[in-house]
């Protein structure tokens, strides 16, 4: 078991990871608002978060993922009113839609997945623990969080306390106590469509008591390793450290993790931004290999520009892991080789330097190829196994990737119960000479016989 050091956002420094309990690692990655389809930026933190708990069960540890789908939101409102729709068949929509699309990534699903909608009974006893406390008040159905009682504020986002804005706007400005409150809970308002009761009146949560509530109902606290964007750190993670805190005397999490942002020229992706690129259409362009490559050439921490011939570059280095992969003989790898692997995973252990790790994996295939015959795959199929891209040694006689591909979408229209594409997709594949079979293990394609 190898010595694992994160980057602490709130420290500034690396951290050494030190289970609370044995081996269990709880994480914790903030998930999407659902209120329209994902784009390729929210698609990071999904894959960054569940290619870290791969890892760390590699290493020994017994990781829980918590990727939650914030599904109460002003944006879900926002986005349902103009369409003319209810709120939350939209964020149900949205849901599926999420589930579907990030099942195509090929990662599993994260442990738990909780939604605020099934959860307003724990975030109705955090508030109720803060108001207690009096780090909360109510005032005409709403409920605040009293800021300047918590003399820590501030410190996860390095934040001077008189430079902060919540972000709120003019909404609730006149019955907060001071403008750095926040809110934890809003009365119900004649153009929303859903609510729920409370003590203090009927409404609905804000965004960040729903994170703490849920990380602590899933995980416990101080949770592990909370993880997300790190144009969350502030306001959302620094009010969810906020909250925990006070109503528990406990920190929320003990290491904090943020992944840079997906850029495209040069500006922040975003949907408010406009630079929208939906994960399904990058995946239906480039297949989730090149993505997840994509996404391993850049150090988690870092901005990645996002670009068409960056993608393309990615499709090229995985084809290279293929053709590598035929030049394999089936088996253990010699122990000469072992010194590359072992740079690979050291590399993660390192704060989670996937760019270092790959220049190591490709240490390793290089003195492979010079070895002089074929020589045994284990190294390199444990390499790859963390990383998600274990099927690249298994295609070997297998489908082509358009193919394969075609499975893909075909899976996730079944996922999604849109069984009239899935049978056009099927006919595609038939067409292409492949027979697509749903066994136990999964759908499986088999080539049609002459
Ligand atoms: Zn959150």
């Amino acid at each position: 078991m190898r010595t694992i050091r994160l980057h602490d956002t709130y420290s500034g420094e690396l951290k050494q990871l030190r289970p609370r309990d044995g081996r269990k690692v709880g994480i914790y990655a903030c998930g999407p608002t659902v209120y329209g389809r994902i784009h390729v930026g929210n698609a990071r933190p999904f894959v960054v978060f569940s290619l870290l708990a791969r890892f760390l069960a590699h290493e020994g540890y017994e990781p829980t993922l918590v990727a939650n789908i914030t599904d109460i939101n002003d944006k879900i409102y926002d986005a349902a009113r103009p369409a003319g729709r209810a709120s939350d068949e939209l964020a149900a929509e949205m849901t599926a839609h999420y589930i579907a699309d990030t099942d195509r990534l090929g990662l599993g699903r994260p442990d738990h997945e909780p939604q605020a909608t099934l959860m307003v009974d724990e975030i109705v006893a955090l508030i109720e623990a803060l108001i207690e406390r009096e780090h909360a008040y109510a005032v005409e159905g709403d409920v605040y969080f009293r800021v300047r009682t918590l003399p820590q504020y501030g410190a996860l986002s390095h934040r001077d306390i008189e430079q902060m804005d919540q972000g709120e706007g003019v909404e609730g400005a006149a019955l907060k106590q001071d403008p750095l409150d926040f809110a934890l809970w809003k009365a119900q308002k004649p153009s929303e469509d859903t609510a729920w009761d409370a003590p203090w009146g009927r409404g609905r949560p804000g965004w960040h008591i729903e994170c703490s509530a849920m990380a602590e109902a899933t995980l416990g606290v101080p949770l592990e390793i909370h993880g997300g964007g790190n144009d969350l750190t502030f306001p959302h993670h620094e009010n969810e450290a906020a909250q925990t805190l006070a109503a528990r005397g406990q920190p929320l999490a003990q290491i904090w993790m943020h992944n840079g942002m997906l850029q495209m020229d040069a500006a922040k992706m975003s949907k408010s931004v406009g630079n929208i690129t939906g994960l399904a259409e990058v995946l239906d362009e480039f297949g989730r290999d090149a993505l997840l490559w994509f996404f391993c050439e850049g150090h988690y921490r870092q901005p990645i520009a996002f670009s068409p011939e960056r993608l393309e570059d990615a499709a090229r280095r995985v084809e290279r892991i293929r053709d590598a992969g035929r030049r394999l003989a089936v088996g253990d790898s010699p122990t000469a080789l072992a010194v590359h692997r072992d740079a690979f995973f050291d590399a993660l252990a390192d704060d989670y330097n996937t760019p270092r790790a790959l220049a190591a994996m490709a240490d390793w295939i290089r003195e492979a190829n010079s070895a002089g015959g074929p020589v045994g795959a284990s190294h390199l199929r444990e390499m790859l196994t963390v990383l998600g891209l274990e099927n690249l040694l298994d295609d070997d006689e297998g489908a082509p990737d358009e193919v394969v591909e075609l499975a893909r979408r075909r899976a996730a229209a079944r996922a999604q119960r849109d069984f009239a594409a899935a049978d056009r997709l099927r006919d595609d594949l038939r067409a292409r000479g492949w027979e697509v079979r749903d066994g136990a293990g999964g759908p499986e394609l088999i080539p049609i016989g002459p």
